[in-house]
């Protein structure tokens, strides 16, 4: 729980980011933060660390600093899911709808083996439109979802009820 403190302590939330009357919650502070980083990776690591996980898919851009060294942590496998355009393989794709678009996020082809026990990873789960688009992502590709994980939650948004059927762990809820 001290651990859990550090850590949202070390988030900052920006006023008008992105747009008008939106509250951005910033987690490059955390990183900027030795202890409250290194915290982070530690409580993901605790909790899937006997779960004999297979693969960790972490979201551009932020789920990317996260998921990494998770996986080193885990001994598993880092899988990046990314937004159009980046990837340079042949890869799959999933789009979801968001507040104000459609977007879409892509995976190599081959990234992840049917079967394999994998955690999606991603700094915050909002309205879970991104988190739920990832879901379909690994399953498309055969692999079995155990988890996600990321470092805030918004409850009053309710995401968790879009990946109903997915377990969601959180370190930090913010209003
Ligand atoms: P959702 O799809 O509505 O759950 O939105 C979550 C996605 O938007 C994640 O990839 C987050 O990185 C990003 N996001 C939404 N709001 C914030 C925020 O306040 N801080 C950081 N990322 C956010």
């Amino acid at each position: 729980e001290e651990k859990k403190e550090i850590i949202k302590n070390a988030i900052r939330g920006i006023p008008d980011f992105p747009h008008k009357g939106i509250l951005f919650w910033d987690v490059t502070t955390i990183m900027l933060n030795h202890k409250a980083f290194q915290y982070t990776i530690d409580l993901f690591a605790e909790e899937y660390k006997d779960q004999k996980i297979d693969v960790i898919a972490g979201f551009e851009a932020r789920g990317l600093i996260f998921g990494a060294p998770l996986a080193l942590a885990l001994g598993a496998a880092f899988v990046p899911l990314r937004k159009p355009g980046k990837l340079p393989g042949e890869k799959i794709s999933e789009e979801y709808k968001t507040e104000y678009s459609t977007d879409k996020i892509e995976m190599h082809v081959g990234a992840i083996q049917p079967g394999q026990r994998v955690v999606l990873v991603d700094d915050l789960i909002a309205t879970g439109g991104t988190l739920a688009a990832g879901i379909n992502l690994v399953k498309k590709a055969g692999g079995e979802v155990v988890e996600a994980a990321c470092v805030i939650e918004l409850p009053f948004l309710k995401g968790r009820d879009k990946i109903a059927g997915t377990k969601l762990f959180v370190l930090v809820e913010k209003e």
